[in-house]
């Protein structure tokens, strides 16, 4: 996307000036805003891989925004477009996201200017272990250090490479398996990472859809139930996105990928578009719905909720007053632009930011992480006691009811916590809470929009953290 014909900021001061707006109410000395805004740390190196008989000279960032909250944390990129801005600018985003989730880390964000789908896996596998061990060279990678996971680009393998590097030059550190995030369950992963993201904008969403006052607002009724949705992007988080919508009844009408669009007023079967995305490379031609060729294009159709789960800066000022959505989730990072964001404002669209809506990715990679460090599986130790106390239980109410509960049901009933179980509801509660926080410092401080509000509330908990820690005081 051109930056220039689609906004007059860089991506960095894009978050500047969100950043800005929300310093406005607060009573906060100037240079310690200062200090919350800056990236600490910019790491950027080039090195040589050696691709076929060719040396190729790989560009590579990692970028530590905040260190108020130790170790960072933030995913790795790999795309032909990462540049010191967006790296940068991604990090601050991670710094505000983990403090409005309550999950303790400062903000990171790697990048490797690569085009994956042109490699082969043998030179992303060579390209990833050598970025690795230049991270471990200059102290930029660790379990208390800073902990990369997956982002656009990336995912379980790359993240088994980092890991694999890092054991093999760190060998006897009990805690390795902590330095990395996104990891494949049989690596030290846990269940329900990979759709994490994708879960926490469904939650997110639906958090919103429940409140009377909101949807009144919108003029649309309540609940998911029938809302017409259009996701742009079908990558993890897309993909888990849209099937976790289609799962609760909303109406999928459109999908968005880079080469086109589909379109059904009726809804789309997703699954269905997910087994012809794989059979033949591409969602167009979907034989149960019309092709859009322009794929921007779907990002103005009529619909309630659109979800840009792709790239920053596809919603701006030559397109925004064409979006007839009545509500935007950004699960990707920074997809609308400061002039964007204004238009539609005045519109009346409610946009629920990327700092708390794609928050549960990290939110999970943090249980992870948590997992890595206590060496044991989530649930090992309750499941069974939690099975065993149901069944005494049952027992009583089956006595003093006279009434015996059929084998189905007891099945239900007494089922101990699994690792899922404890992942996706610690999710749910960690959005969940978020929405109402943001929303409720909405209300009381008469905040304009919900980004201006999680803002807030994230600066408030980082200066929190620099009083804690004594600097500042
Ligand atoms: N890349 C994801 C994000 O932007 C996840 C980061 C993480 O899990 O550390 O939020």
């Amino acid at each position: 996307m051109n930056q220039n014909r689609t906004s007059a900021y860089s991506f960095f001061n894009c978050i500047e000036k969100n950043f800005d707006k929300a310093a406005r109410f607060l009573s906060i000395e100037k240079g310690l805003l200062e200090q919350i805004k800056a990236c600490n740390a910019v790491f950027r190196i080039h090195f040589p891989v050696k691709i076929g008989k060719e040396i190729k000279v790989i560009e590579a960032y990692r970028v530590q925004h905040s260190h108020h909250k130790l170790p960072c944390k933030g995913g790795i990129r790999y795309s032909i477009k990462v540049n010191q801005d967006e790296v940068m600018t991604l990090a601050a985003l991670m710094t505000y996201k983990c403090a409005i989730v309550d999950v303790p880390f400062g903000g990171a964000k790697g990048g490797i200017k690569i085009d994956p789908q042109t490699i082969s896996s043998e030179n992303i596998e060579k390209i990833t272990r050598r970025y690795t061990s230049e991270l471990i060279k200059k102290n930029f990678i660790g379990p208390g250090i800073d902990v990369p996971a997956p982002d656009y680009g990336t995912g379980e393998r790359e993240m088994s490479w980092i890991f694999d590097t890092f054991l093999s030059l760190r060998s006897g550190d009990v805690d390795a398996l902590a330095c990395v995030t996104g990891k494949p369950v049989s690596q030290g992963g846990v269940r329900g990472r990979k759709e994490a993201t994708g879960l926490g904008v469904f939650y997110g969403i639906r958090e919103l859809c429940h409140v009377k006052e909101e949807m009144d607002f919108v003029g649309l009724d309540l609940g998911l139930i029938g809302k017409k949705i259009i996701i742009q992007g079908l990558g993890n988080v897309g993909y888990h996105a849209a099937t976790f919508f289609h799962e609760a009844g909303a109406i999928i009408i459109a999908l968005a990928e880079r080469e086109g669009a589909i379109y059904n007023e009726k809804g789309l079967n997703v699954s269905k578009v997910f087994l012809h995305l794989k059979n033949t490379g591409s969602i167009l031609n979907f034989p149960e719905a019309k092709n859009i060729e322009n794929t921007e294009k779907a990002l103005e159709l009529e619909c309630d909720i659109l979800i840009p789960a792709a790239l920053e800066n596809v919603i701006h000022r030559n397109n925004a007053n064409r979006i007839k959505a009545k509500i935007i989730g950004e699960a990707a990072n920074g997809p609308i632009t400061p002039e964007a964001d204004e238009i539609l404002e005045k519109k009346g669209v409610i946009i629920v930011p990327d700092i708390y809506l794609n928050a549960g990715g990290v939110t999970v990679s943090y249980f992870e992480w948590l997992k890595n460090l206590s060496h044991v599986r989530y649930g090992r130790m309750e499941k069974k006691f939690s099975e065993n106390m149901n069944a005494e239980l049952l027992q009583v109410i089956e006595t003093i009811c006279n009434k015996k509960i059929s084998k189905e049901e007891k099945k239900i009933i007494l089922r101990g916590p699994r690792e899922i179980d404890l992942i996706r509801s610690g999710l749910e509660d960690t959005m969940i809470n978020g929405f109402h926080k943001i929303r409720d410092l909405k209300k009381s401080s008469k905040i304009e929009n919900m980004r201006t509000a999680a803002f807030v509330l994230a600066i408030n908990k980082i200066i929190d953290s620099y009083e804690k820690l004594g600097i500042f005081p």
